[in-house]
Order: C-alpha cells, then sequence, then structure tokens
C-alpha cells in the first residue's frame, strides 16, 4: 500500500510505500530530502499506529561537551594551564553548539568557561606577578632564602 506526498522543493508527486509514512525521503526528482508526510485526502486506510516515531536528529554532543567544560573550569580555574585550555574548549564547544537544539546548555557552558577562563587568567597573571615579586625580593643583597631562580 502507497500514499502520495509532495516534494516541497519541486512539488512534485512521490508516492511511497506506507513504511515511509512520516519518514524522511528523498526526491527522485530534485534530490531534496524531506519529511514524507501523507496527503490528509486518501482514500487509503490510515498507517498503522507506529510504535517508534521517527526519532529525533541524533543529539549534537557539543553543548553538553561545552557544559561539561564549563563545569570543570568552576574546578580547575585555580589549575592555569588545565583552567585555560577547558576554558577555551568550551567555548569552542559552546559557540558550535549554540545551532543545536540544546542551546540552553552550550549557553550555560559559555558562561561557565567564561568566568573560569576569567579566573584562571586572573589567577595566572596574580602567581606571574608574585613569582616576579619573590624573585626581586630574593635578589636582594641581603635576602637570606635560596634564590628561587638561577639569576640570568
Ligand atoms: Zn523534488
Amino acid at each position: 500500500m502507497t500514499f502520495t506526498t509532495t516534494c516541497p522543493a519541486c512539488q512534485t508527486a512521490v508516492r511511497l510505500p506506507w513504511e515511509y509514512a512520516g519518514a524522511e525521503a528523498e526526491c527522485g526528482r530534485c534530490g531534496a530530502v524531506f519529511d514524507a508526510h501523507p496527503h490528509t485526502n486518501l482514500t487509503l486506510p490510515p498507517a498503522p499506529p507506529r510504535r517508534s516515531r521517527r526519532r529525533a536528529a541524533p543529539p549534537d554532543g557539543a553543548p553538553v561537551v561545552a557544559l561539561v567544560l564549563g563545569l570543570f573550569n568552576l574546578v580547575l580555574w585555580a589549575c592555569p594551564f588545565v583552567g585555560v585550555i577547558t576554558g577555551i574548549l568550551g567555548l569552542v564547544f559552546g559557540h558550535s553548539g549554540l545551532q543545536s537544539p540544546r542551546r540552553a546548555w552550550a549557553v550555560v557552558g559559555i558562561v561557565f568557561s567564561v568566568v573560569g577562563l576569567t579566573f584562571s587568567l586572573g589567577w595566572g597573571a596574580l602567581i606571574a606577578i608574585l613569582m616576579v615579586r619573590e624573585a626581586q625580593l630574593q635578589h636582594a643583597p641581603n635576602g637570606n632564602n635560596p634564590p628561587f631562580f638561577q639569576p640570568k
């Protein structure tokens, strides 16, 4: 048994077996891929209820990755290298995840990543400043501690 559907791109009527009702079909004329919904003015009996409806497009993993990386950032920002890397990755995945249905996850991931990245960079800068200060202090003539850096 077949039903008729119409290609939305070129308006060609396409006759398909009932198994294709609600599934993706490819137009034999223009190659467009579309959902094959049966026309309503059919004389054929309706298709038996499909137990498994057409599954949604496979979920894009990017928003989930962005969210996980964002959460990592909130924990790992104190490790400057790791925090910066996961922060940048979180932004990358978050950006690519903005087009997906899980956009909210991507947005949260981006926000977490930005926060973590800011902390990471700030923390890294603070450590750098403190290390330079420390090195300068230890170069002072009356410094008792052994030098942390080999003097150049
Ligand atoms: Zn077509």
